[in-house]
Formats: structure tokens, sequence, C-alpha cells
């Protein structure tokens, strides 16, 4: 009886431990690539039924691309952080606005770079911004360059499937 109480007990400190650790203020990390999940460019998606939160829609398409049963959730409109059934979603590929890529540890590699030279190969690149309504990622796209997809259109525009490079 006292050996079950002291086990219960440790059990109980790990799990306060855990939580105690989960309740830090910095943002969540992408399960895939280690950087900070925007809030507006969240992306969900299960694998083998597990949820996970992921940083941006082109991270997601390449670990669906790469992993067998990974299934997109849902997005994130960019401009009011709703969720997103993502086949009715309208994306701008490629813009100038990369947030993830702005992360401080690759900007440390960009900034010394050429503005033009970019990484060979980016897990988050290119930038896929998701949008609930067509006339908003067009009025994005007018501002910002890119292309507007639907998502049926996003998988041409990702390294891992060999048909974009940045080799510009
Ligand atoms: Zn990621």
């Amino acid at each position: 009886m006292k050996t079950s109480i002291f086990i219960l007990s440790i059990f109980a400190l790990l799990v306060l431990d855990l939580s105690l650790q989960s309740c830090s203020n910095r943002p969540a990390q992408c399960p895939l690539c280690d950087r900070d999940v925007h809030e507006h460019m969240a992306v969900k998606i299960t694998h083998n039924s597990i949820p996970l939160k992921t940083c941006c829609m082109s991270c997601a398409l390449t670990y669906r691309n790469q992993e067998k049963n990974v299934k997109i959730v849902s997005a994130t409109d960019f401009q009011t952080n709703a969720t997103l059934v993502p086949e009715n979603a309208f994306y701008v590929v490629d813009s100038d606005v990369k947030p993830c890529t702005h992360d401080p540890r690759v900007q440390k590699v960009l900034r010394e770079q050429h503005e033009t030279f970019y990484a060979c190969y980016d897990r988050c690149e290119p930038s896929i911004l998701a949008f609930s309504k067509q006339q908003d990622a067009e009025a994005f796209q007018q501002e910002h360059a890119g292309h507007v997809e639907q998502f049926s259109g996003l998988m041409k525009w990702l390294p891992v499937k060999g048909g974009h490079h940045h080799d510009r």
C-alpha cells in the first residue's frame, strides 16, 4: 500500500512538472521544423490520427508528401485567424510576405546573402497564406505579388515535388 502511494506521488510530480513546462510563454513550436507557429498561418494536420499544429501550409504539405497517413485538417485565414477548411480556402503562394523564413535563425543566414539569393531548399518555402475569400486573396496578391491558388493547385509549388526551384 505504501509503495503504491509512493509511485502515485512520483507520477503526480511528473505530471505537474510536464504541465508547468507547457505553461511557459514561448510561442508554440512547429513539431516538423521547430520554428515558431504563427497563429495567423497555422495549419492543423493529423499523422496516423495524432493531431499536430504546424507552422505553415508548405511545411504541412512537405510532411504529407514525405510520410503516410498525413491529413491536412485546417488552415488559418491570414487576415482574421479564422479556421478554414483547406479545400474551401484560397491561397497566395510565394508572395513577398514570408513569415516562416523571417525566423531569426533563418535570417541569420539569408541576411548575409544577396537579397535575391534564396536557400536552395527550405521546407517552409514558398510562403503559402490562406484566405477565406477569393477577393481577399486577389487583393493581397495585387499588393504582395505571388500567385492565387486553390488547395488542389498547391503541390506544384513545393520543391519536394521537383517542380519548383529557387534558382533565380
Ligand atoms: Zn514547420
